[in-house]
Formats: C-alpha cells, structure tokens, sequence
C-alpha cells in the first residue's frame, strides 16, 4: 500500500474527523488530509498541540481547519451527541472518521495490569471510539458515501506477552470494526482498520526505548494507506484491516 499515489484532489469537499491529530500519526493524517483539499476537524485532548496543526494546515493554503478538544477518557456519550449536533451545525455533514487516538498503557504480565490501567486503555481505545461512531453514524448516513476508519496493531490480530490491555483494546478494535463493516454492508458507509506498522512515534518510543526511530517509518510516509481508504478509490473495500507497511 506505500505505493498508493492518490490525486491531488481526491478530497475535495470532504469533511473528515481525525481523533488525536495533535501529535504522531494523527497529526500527520490531518495534515495529509487537509493538503488534499478535506475540510479537517481535529480532534484531541491539547489544545496547544491541535492549535499548532491547525497552523501548519492553514501555512500549507489548505482549507481551514476545526479544533474540538475532548478528553476521551473522561467523555460521555453526551459529549459525543453534543459534538455530532456542532460538526452538523458547522459543516452540515461528514465524509470520514479517522479513529487515531489512543493510550498505550504500561507493558506489563497480565497478572500484574492494575485494573485502572486496563479500563483506561480499553475507555479511550474502545469505549470512547464505540460511544463516538455510535453518535456519529446518523450524519454520516446523510452522505452517499463516507469512510470510518479505524487504528489497529499488530498485537490487535496475535496477542503478545505484556501487551495486555493495550493488545486486547486492539483486538477489539478489529471486532468492532468487522461488526459494524457487516451491518453498514451496502449501505454507503464502508468501515475497515489500518495496522500503522512500527512508526516513528512519541507511543513507538514509550514500548520500545531502546530502537533507534531512525530505522523506523515516519507517519509521513505511511500516509498512502490513510488516503486510501479516506478517498474514493477505496469505494468497494469494507470490513478490511489493511497494513500500512504490508510485509514484502
Ligand atoms: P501518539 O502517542 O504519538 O499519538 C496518539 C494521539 O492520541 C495523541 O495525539 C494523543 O494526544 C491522543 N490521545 C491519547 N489519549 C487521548 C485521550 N484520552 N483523548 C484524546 N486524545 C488522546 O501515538 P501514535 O501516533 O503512534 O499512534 C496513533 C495510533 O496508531 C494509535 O491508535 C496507536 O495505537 C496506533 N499504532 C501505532 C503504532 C506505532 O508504531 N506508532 C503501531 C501500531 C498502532 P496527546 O498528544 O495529548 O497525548
């Protein structure tokens, strides 16, 4: 999928969500998005950091931005009707959701995961991410077509040892992408995952100190299959989780 090269325009018009777009993947796929010509909203818990994309999106001449600052930890399902009802407000609809953000936890054997830790990781990797499509999906709807994309791992599709809350998170992610690719099935909105592959990251570098993230990928560099999916040379593909670095 790196070789993916998308046209310059393939998102005109669109109005596309990315959830932790102010750092790391996240931050990179709005900005790729925004460049070919989506309406972004960026989605995060700091607002200093969406703030600076925002800038750089605005400094590249693409279309101008939204910032919606939301810890997902801590928001209710409320929070997530009240932010749809704004992005209906504002834009009058939705093309894409970029489900990105998400919480590492600790690396740690499953007998020792302190259970804050565990419903941590899963509130922001799964809960938060069902709590917001479910509030999402009637907009969406509205659309004759729209992508919801989803963040998986590597760990989401084998489990690993010490990766526990953050490998089951993931492997949830896949399940709720697949049930939800199944009931949309047909329906216009079409719903598949992406394994990101080891990226040059602040997550990256918390799991493994010791790499040198110079022999790592940059999200720069991932993006073909984030456009892919978000665009719509990817109107047939649903219920797929597609690697962003696929093994040669
Ligand atoms: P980063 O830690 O660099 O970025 C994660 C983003 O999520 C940050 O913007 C962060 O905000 C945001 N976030 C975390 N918690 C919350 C919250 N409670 N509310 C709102 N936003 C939140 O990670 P990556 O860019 O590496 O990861 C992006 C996605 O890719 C994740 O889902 C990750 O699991 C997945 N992934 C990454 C891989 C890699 O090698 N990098 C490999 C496989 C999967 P803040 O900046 O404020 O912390």
């Amino acid at each position: 999928m790196l070789e993916y090269s998308p046209k310059k325009d393939l998102l005109k018009d669109k109005v596309i969500l990315v959830t932790g777009a102010g750092d790391g993947i996240g931050r990179q796929a709005a900005i790729s998005y925004a460049c070919h010509g989506a309406t972004v909203i960026l989605l995060g818990r700091s607002v200093k950091k969406l703030e600076a994309v925002y800038d750089e999106i605005e400094a590249l001449g693409a279309p101008q931005a939204a910032i919606i600052p939301l810890d997902m930890q801590g928001a209710t399902e409320q929070h997530y009707r009240d932010m749809t009802d704004t992005i209906e407000g504002q834009f009058g609809r939705l093309d894409g959701v970029l489900h990105n953000a998400g919480q590492l936890g600790s690396l740690t054997p499953l007998d020792q995961v302190p259970l804050e830790m565990f419903e941590e990781v899963v509130k922001v990797n799964v809960t938060a991410q069902f709590m917001m499509t479910k509030a999402l999906l009637a907009l969406l709807k509205k659309q004759e077509r729209a992508s919801v994309v989803f963040t998986s791992s590597g760990v989401g599709r084998k489990g690993r040892a010490f990766w526990g809350p953050y490998a089951i998170s993931k492997f949830a992610t896949e399940g709720m992408m697949q049930v939800l690719a199944d009931e949309l099935d047909g329906s216009g909105i079409r719903v598949n995952c992406i394994n990101p592959g080891a990226t040059r990251t602040k997550m990256r570098a918390l799991a493994y100190p010791a790499e040198n993230p110079q022999s790592l990928k940059t999200p720069k560099e991932i993006m073909p299959v984030y456009l892919y999916l978000m665009g719509d040379d990817s109107l047939e593909v649903n219920g797929q989780s597609l690697d962003a670095q696929p093994k040669k």
